[in-house]
């Protein structure tokens, strides 16, 4: 990737180079959506590496779907991490897990699937996959250390993983890339209608996310009280929340705390209400868990 500068030392446009015919590429601007592997971010070596944490899952065959997923915070099988069966089209089902623990997580998923109601369904390979091989779990890297720091440049804006930009209670991303997607597209349209493509102009976009995403360092904060919790203490806390999250209002929320001063008064020397406010700013409702 090769910025290319008028005699005013303006940028101009990028000159790109890569494999295939269409190669070298010459264009005004790049916005970066490569997911985790931040290609340009590793090109232009614009700093702020991140962490990643490795999340996978099989698919099983015959789960029973009632139309909702399964999500178990159980440190047993996913230490700082947690455990999912998302129900599919055909009795098919995705179970994973994420975890921090880099030594015995596929032993860990194996399991669960073997110590739960799933141990007697297939696991199979999943319908992408050439058929005949032998039954392999899917999944990939997830960024948990934050945006990065450079989120934007001359010339080029990155979204998405590339970003760094997932959340940090269970590291969702899908609805932070499609947002951040639909703003870069939207600050470009405008700086190159006004023939300003330099990162001083496209800093309107990392303004535009820094103002719209949740607070991340709060909800860190959330997440490193929630897994200091022991077990019993987490199912103390969940039994005072309601079965639904998405719609409560500052009495419920004030009526949880009550809940839980009465039943588990302890419960609040760990921290527990920094847990809930993450639970509420990372809610699915805006931007994911
Ligand atoms: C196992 C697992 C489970 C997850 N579960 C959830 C979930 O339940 N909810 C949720 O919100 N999020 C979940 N996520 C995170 C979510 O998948 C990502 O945050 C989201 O997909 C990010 O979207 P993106 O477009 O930025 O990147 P991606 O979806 O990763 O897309 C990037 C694309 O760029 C391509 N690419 C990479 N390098 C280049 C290159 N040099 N040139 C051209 N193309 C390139 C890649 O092949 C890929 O197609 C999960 C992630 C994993 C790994």
């Amino acid at each position: 990737m090769e910025r290319i500068y008028n005699s005013e030392n303006q940028f101009t446009n990028w000159k790109l180079e890569g494999r295939g015919e269409g190669f070298p590429i010459e264009c005004r601007a790049v916005i970066d959506a490569s997911g985790v592997s931040g290609a340009a971010a590793k090109f232009l070596d614009m700093g702020g590496d991140i962490e990643v944490i490795a999340g996978f899952q099989y698919e099983l065959n015959d789960v029973p779907n009632d139309g909702y997923l399964d999500f178990y915070i159980w440190p047993k099988y996913s230490p700082h991490g947690y455990v999912w069966m998302i129900p599919k089209e055909g009795g098919r089902a995705n179970v994973g897990l994420v975890t921090t623990e880099k030594k015995g997580a596929l032993k860990h998923l194996e399991d669960f699937i073997e110590d739960t109601y799933l141990n007697d369904k297939p696991t199979v390979n999943p319908p992408w996959r050439t058929k005949g091989g032998k039954v392999r779990p899917f999944g990939g890297t997830i960024p948990i250390s934050g945006p990065r720091t450079t989120t934007v440049g001359d010339g080029i804006l990155l979204v998405g993983d590339a970003a760094g930009f997932t959340s940090p209670l269970f590291e969702g991303g899908t609805h932070l890339a499609l947002w951040s997607g639909r703003e870069a597209a939207v600050t470009l349209a405008s700086a190159i209608k006004d023939g300003d493509l330099s990162g001083a102009r496209l800093m309107a976009y990392e303004k535009a996310w820094k103002k719209r995403f949740p607070p991340y360092h709060k909800i860190l904060k959330g997440k490193t009280a929630l897994y200091e919790l022991s077990d019993e203490e987490m199912s103390a806390m969940a039994r005072c929340l309601p079965n639904e999250l998405g719609n409560m209002s500052p009495l419920d929320k004030a009526f949880i705390g009550l809940k839980i001063l009465v039943r588990r008064p302890l419960l609040f020397t760990k921290r527990v209400i920094s847990v809930l406010l993450s639970f509420g700013y990372s809610r699915a409702k805006f931007f994911g868990w």
